[in-house]
């Protein structure tokens, strides 16, 4: 560090004018508050249970989707899932089981997604698995993969958990409203339909 006293008119002393010299410090502190900002990131965009995207990220990865898939004329899919029957599971072995499960969920359910694949958090129990480059039979026949892989093994301390899907390509011209709507209406009908099933019509 090189200091520099600056005095004001009258020659009394103003203040000191610092130049660091130290680069090997310099560097240290940029890799500080660039590990900072990743940090800052990583909270920002993703579940803080479950380590997947928040929906808050999720939200802009999907209208950039669209957006992309309108202007190249690609296929866009998203899937929509929701556990059965959480709320007997948190009343029965109570609520940090709970929580055990949505962790593994997403577990199975990530060993499963490309990297491509988007994954998040949109509320509660109820997740979306977003599929660029899928078109609505490869996304329904990922949708019954992964639906298998969470139905197939019990849970450690809750046993069978099952989930129900719903799944819809994105049309051209459709807003993500209406997309949603589609998509929702599929997952309600598979709960209507006795849950642990994908609907894709
Ligand atoms: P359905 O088959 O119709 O989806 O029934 P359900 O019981 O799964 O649905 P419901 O919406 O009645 O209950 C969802 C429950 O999920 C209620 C809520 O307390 C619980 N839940 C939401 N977020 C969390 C969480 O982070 N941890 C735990 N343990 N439970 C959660
Ligand atoms: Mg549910
Ligand atoms: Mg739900």
């Amino acid at each position: 560090m090189n200091a520099l006293p600056l005095f004001d008119r009258d020659g009394r002393f103003e203040r000191l004018l610092g130049v660091s010299r130290d680069i090997s410090e310099r560097k240290r502190f940029e890799r500080q508050l660039m590990a900072a900002n990743q940090q800052l990131e990583q909270l920002a965009t993703t579940d803080g249970l479950t380590g997947i995207w928040n929906r808050r990220h999720l939200e802009t990865v999907i209208q950039a989707s669209i957006e992309r898939s309108s202007r190249y004329g690609e296929p866009l899919s998203l899937i929509l899932c929701d556990l059965d029957g959480f709320k007997s599971i948190n009343d029965r072995y109570g609520h940090p089981v709970g929580d055990q499960v949505l962790i593994e969920f997403c577990r199975r359910i990530g060993q499963t997604l490309r990297r491509s694949d988007g994954f998040g958090r949109w509320g509660g129990e109820e997740f979306v698995i977003l599929l660029p480059h899928s078109d609505q039979q490869a996304a329904a026949a990922l949708a019954e993969q992964l639906r298998h892989g969470v139905a197939a093994a019990p849970f450690p301390g809750a046993g069978a958990v099952t989930a129900s899907f719903g799944v819809a390509q994105h049309q051209a011209g459709e807003s993500e409203e209406a997309w949603f709507q589609r998509i929702d209406q599929n997952l309600y009908a598979a709960k209507a339909a006795g849950r642990n099933r994908v609907v894709a019509a």
